[in-house]
Parts: structure tokens; C-alpha cells; sequence
């Protein structure tokens, strides 16, 4: 297995990504504090990127889980002693779908012959974050802040960002995705393009020149601003054919080939948009 390690992308502020996945998590040193950004699928998984924190720093560690997927908030049970922070609508999201994910995902690795994933998973608490974010919130880690952003619905209805404006680097969570599709399963397809627009458009995200999606790659401003203009063109598709209405999901996903995104992509967007139409 590839040695899994820490890429430092400005002082301070590292990356960490992992074979799973190709999922990043985040480390943010300040000279007070150390801010974690998400946690990985499973107990053992956060054990293990808190070890790894640990190698970088032993300051107070602080947590904050970008969205409520599996994978970026089942390894809280690892920080538990920490201050876990996220959007409110993430502890929502927990609430109602953790107990469901993990079913899915269990029966995933089972299917996959991963039963000792699938064990970890099922051993591992569910910690939810308690330090609920609405508006922008600066975290003082001393002699820097990280700020916690919500800007709109977009992969989830969630989504929190965080930007280390000293370093000008912006941890995107699942809003921007690097080596495959934006993921559309729980998205918002006719709004999330404007949100990513508006990170763009803000004074942390003009300054910015390091941007961290949730998977794959750390990318440039310009990855960004493609990924934008592709969802902005997908909304704008799909909001089309909505409107010349009575298209079910296969109209919906022919009528929206040739933008560059794969069928199954396409189909999840078809059916979030015709659900999320419907009053
Ligand atoms: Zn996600």
C-alpha cells in the first residue's frame, strides 16, 4: 500500500489523502490550536489520521466535518474529546440518514468482500458535531483564523467550506471534486454551481490560490471556475427541459449529453431535479 502522508500546501496547512476514496482531510496549525477538517469513514480510520495529526503537532485539536457523508464525519468517535463542528443541517442530515448510510456501506464492503470494513463500521459510534455553524465563524487558532462558510445548496444542503485566508487555501469539502463527477445522490443540481460561484466570488476565494476538494487532487482557482461554469451549465439544462416540461429521467439525461459528465451522473442530477420540483 502507498505510505499515506501528509502534502504540505502552505505553511501550516496540510493535506492528507487517502487510498480509500481518494478522500483529503485537512490540518490547519495555528500557534494555539489545530483544526481538523473531516474525519474519515470509520473508528479505526480516525484513530489512525489522529496518529497522524499527532506526528505534526500536539496542540488542542478542534474538528470540523464539512458535510454529513460517511466518510468525512464516521471517524468523529476518534476526536470525541474535541470541539466537532459543522453545519446545523449536518447534526439535520445525521439524524435522519447515519443509521441508513451505514447500512448502505456495510452492505457495500460485503458485497465487495471487505467484511472487516464493513465490522468497523458497524462497531463504530456515530459522534455527532456540537458546534453548530449558520453564519460565517472564524476559529482563532493563534496567529491565524480558519473561517467556516455556508454560502447555499449545492452537493448537500450543508455544505460548510473552510479558507485559511493567510494562506490563501480553501477546503471545498465534496463541492468540488477532483478525478471524478461531482456526486449528485443527496445535491442540489439547478442551484450547486451558484454556490461554488459564490466561494469564487468572495474576497477569501479572489485571494485564494489553493483549493481542496473533498477528493483527488489539491487543484488551482482555474479547476474551480471550470467546475463552476460545468455545473452552471448543467442547471442551466436542465432548468430548460424542466421548463418545456412532462420529461422523466431519461429525457432528462439525454437532453443534458455532451456537457462532459458520465450517464450516471446525469441520471442522479434527473432525479434530484424532478424531485426537488415537485411541491
Ligand atoms: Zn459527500
Amino acid at each position: 500500500m502507498a505510505e499515506v502522508t501528509w502534502e504540505q500546501v502552505a505553511p501550516g496547512v496540510h493535506v492528507r489523502r487517502h487510498e480509500e476514496l481518494n478522500l483529503n482531510c485537512g490540518l490547519v496549525v495555528g500557534s494555539e490550536r489545530a483544526l481538523v477538517i473531516d474525519t474519515r469513514s470509520y473508528h479505526e480510520h480516525g484513530m489512525e489520521l489522529l496518529a497522524a495529526v499527532r506526528e505534526v503537532t500536539d496542540l488542542e485539536v478542534v474538528v470540523v466535518n464539512t458535510h454529513a457523508h460517511y466518510d468525512h464525519c464516521f471517524g468523529n468517535s476518534a476526536f470525541r474529546d474535541s470541539q466537532i463542528y459543522a453545519h446545523s443541517g449536518a447534526v439535520d442530515d445525521l439524524v435522519r440518514t447515519a443509521e441508513i448510510q451505514r447500512e448502505a456501506i456495510v452492505a457495500h464492503m460485503r458485497r465487495t468482500d471487505r467484511e472487516h470494513i464493513a465490522r468497523a463500521i458497524e462497531m463504530t459510534e456515530i459522534v455527532m458535531p456540537f458546534y453548530l455553524v449558520e453564519e460565517d465563524t472564524e476559529l482563532d487558532l493563534g496567529g491565524r483564523v480558519a473561517t467556516l462558510m455556508h454560502r447555499g445548496r449545492g452537493h448537500t444542503d450543508h455544505d460548510l467550506v473552510v479558507g485559511v485566508p493567510d494562506a490563501g487555501v480553501v477546503f471545498m469539502g465534496d463541492l468540488v471534486e477532483e478525478g471524478a463527477d461531482p456526486h449528485m445522490e443527496d445535491a442540489y443540481p439547478l442551484e450547486w454551481g451558484a454556490t461554488v460561484r459564490a466561494f469564487l466570488d468572495s474576497d477569501l476565494g479572489a485571494d485564494s490560490g489553493t483549493w481542496v476538494p473533498g477528493h483527488g487532487l489539491v487543484v488551482d482557482r482555474a479547476f474551480v471556475e471550470d467546475q463552476a461554469s460545468l455545473l452552471e451549465r448543467l442547471a442551466a439544462r436542465l432548468r430548460e427541459l424542466l421548463d418545456a416540461g412532462a420529461l422523466g429521467v431519461d429525457g432528462l439525461v439525454s437532453g443534458c449529453r455532451g456537457l462532459g459528465l458520465e450517464d450516471q451522473t446525469l441520471r442522479d442530477a434527473a432525479v434530484r431535479a424532478l424531485e426537488l420540483r415537485t411541491p
